[in-house]
């Protein structure tokens, strides 16, 4: 995707939020975004780096003691009552709480002034060993992401 391609993305995406007025368009555009943006495990990325021929080392030091910032989201409707969980077996609680756990790429903004757009995003990963960061545009990243979707038909 060109320059072009992603600032006709942006335009628009603005041109739907100021049509259909403003809040609510934002807001559900941000939610969409962020259901997509949910999709990038810390291992996605890895398989993304390695798949693009990035380098598994820090640029400045060389050292391999590299991170990426994650969150994590819990759906508590895969949660059981606790009713039901004080009946279980501690491991099996364990798994539950696992499976209903989403742990996804941390992502900033690359343009701090302008919205959470895609094209306004940025992945960062830290050296551990000499504090060099370095970033990748989301919009790469969650495109090979989805382009796996496509693949193996899992995409809606
Ligand atoms: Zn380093």
């Amino acid at each position: 995707m060109d320059n072009f391609d992603e600032d006709f993305l942006e335009i628009k995406e603005t041109l739907e939020e100021i049509n259909d007025g403003g809040n609510a368009a934002r807001e559900k555009r941000l939610y969409e975004l962020h259901a997509r943006l949910e999709k990038v495990t810390p291992e996605l990325f890895a398989d993304f780096l390695i798949e693009k021929g990035a380098k598994s080392h820090c640029l400045s030091c060389h050292s391999s003691r590299i991170s990426v910032l994650q969150r994590s989201k819990v759906d508590f409707e895969k949660i059981p009552d606790p009713k039901v969980t004080s009946e279980l077996e501690p491991m099996e609680v364990a798994r539950l709480w696992s499976e209903a756990t989403v742990i996804y790429l941390r992502f900033f903004k690359i343009d701090p002034d302008r919205d959470n757009v895609l094209t306004n995003l940025q992945y960062r990963t830290n050296c551990q060993n000499c504090g060099f960061i370095s970033h990748y545009r989301v919009l790469a990243v969650l495109e090979w992401v989805e382009s796996l979707e496509t693949v193996s038909g899992k995409k809606k």
